[in-house]
């Protein structure tokens, strides 16, 4: 079956700031993601994540590969043609306050998509608006009001309401609760999880937070200096991670695994500069396990019980690039 959505040998290149050479932001990674299913993505701060999510809708254009919605490639699309596909895929940003325009009341701004896609006549988008802010929690009195008369949580419930209107497939959500308190994070998950239910939506969910990924993962996506290192159905990759890499993340989430409590994180030190990616395994100078050979060649993936993972140290033949 064709999935819905499909990352071919995805890469983005910037020139690197001393003017030699390139940095390597995203590097060949492939995901496919099946209707109706949440992909986490996960990583350190500056792994490649949030380039990576705007790729997936062009609004950064790939030095390399492929981006297939049910099975069209999204890169031989034109502007005009790319502007009708977005009506399917829709994002949401990590900072509601910053993605929502401050001169518009919320009305306008959860109206806007419709009228740039010429939906409905003006009374049909301000019942549509009414019903999308009852949809995402909020009274829907609150359309005459402005962003900055709202709080975080409700912030980002408008960005929801907005990124939903156009009643997409998929939903690309890049942080959607870093920036939020805890006790609001779980309200804003709960969100996220009645309307994918509700509106058949599929996610693509990146985070930092792995417990927050945990929450609402179908499969996980484990990304380390611009790599995809393991990928796999989240109870696998989560429960009995295969990398280094993801092992050492989750010993720094104590309650996914709460024998776990005690132990200390795996975790040292910070990630490499992207623009100075270690030779071999770029993970090897913060690996426990690292030899000789991981600073020399770079790990294929291969099987590892329910997920893959790039490391030398995994039994069996790799896979055919
Ligand atoms: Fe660690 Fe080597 Fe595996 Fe990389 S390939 S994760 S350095 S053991």
């Amino acid at each position: 079956m064709t999935p819905l959505f499909e990352a071919r040998s995805l890469s983005k290149f910037f020139p690197a700031r001393d003017g030699k050479g390139l940095v390597r932001a995203v590097n060949d990674v492939s995901l496919t993601l099946a209707e109706g299913e949440t992909l986490g993505i996960v990583g350190e701060s500056g792994c490649g994540k949030s380039t990576l999510a705007r790729m997936l809708l062009r609004l950064i254009e790939p030095s390399e590969g492929k981006v297939l919605f049910q099975g069209e490639d999204l890169l031989s699309l034109s502007r005009a043609q790319m502007r009708q596909r977005r009506r399917d895929i829709q994002i949401v940003f990590q900072d509601p306050y910053a993605s929502l325009d401050p001169r518009m009341n919320i009305a306008r701004i959860i109206a806007e998509p419709l009228e740039i896609h010429g939906i409905g006549s003006k009374a049909d988008r301000a019942a549509k608006v009414a019903g999308l802010l009852s949809l995402v929690g909020l009274d829907p009195a609150a359309g005459q009001r402005f962003p900055h008369e709202f709080s975080g949580g409700q912030r980002q419930r408008i960005g929801i309401a907005r990124a939903i209107a156009l009643e997409p497939k998929l939903v690309v959500l890049d942080e959607p609760v870093s920036a939020l308190d805890v006790s609001i994070q779980s309200q804003i998950l709960n969100l996220l999880d009645d309307l994918k239910d509700r509106l058949k939506l599929s996610y693509i969910f990146i985070s930092h937070d792995l417990s927050v990924v945990q929450h609402v993962s179908d499969r996980v996506a484990v990304m380390y200096l611009g790599r995809v290192v393991e990928e796999g159905a989240a109870e696998a990759v989560l429960g009995k991670p295969a990398h280094p890499y993801t092992q050492a993340l989750i010993s720094a989430v104590p309650e996914i695994d709460p024998a776990k409590r005690k132990a200390h994180t795996l975790l040292k030190g910070d990630p490499p500069n992207p623009e100075d990616i270690p030779s071999g395994c770029a993970f090897h100078p913060r690996c426990r396990f690292a030899f000789e050979r991981c600073t020399l060649e770079s790990p294929a993936f291969h099987a590892a019980g329910g997920s893959r993972a790039r490391c030398h140290l995994i039994d069996g033949e790799p896979e055919r690039a």
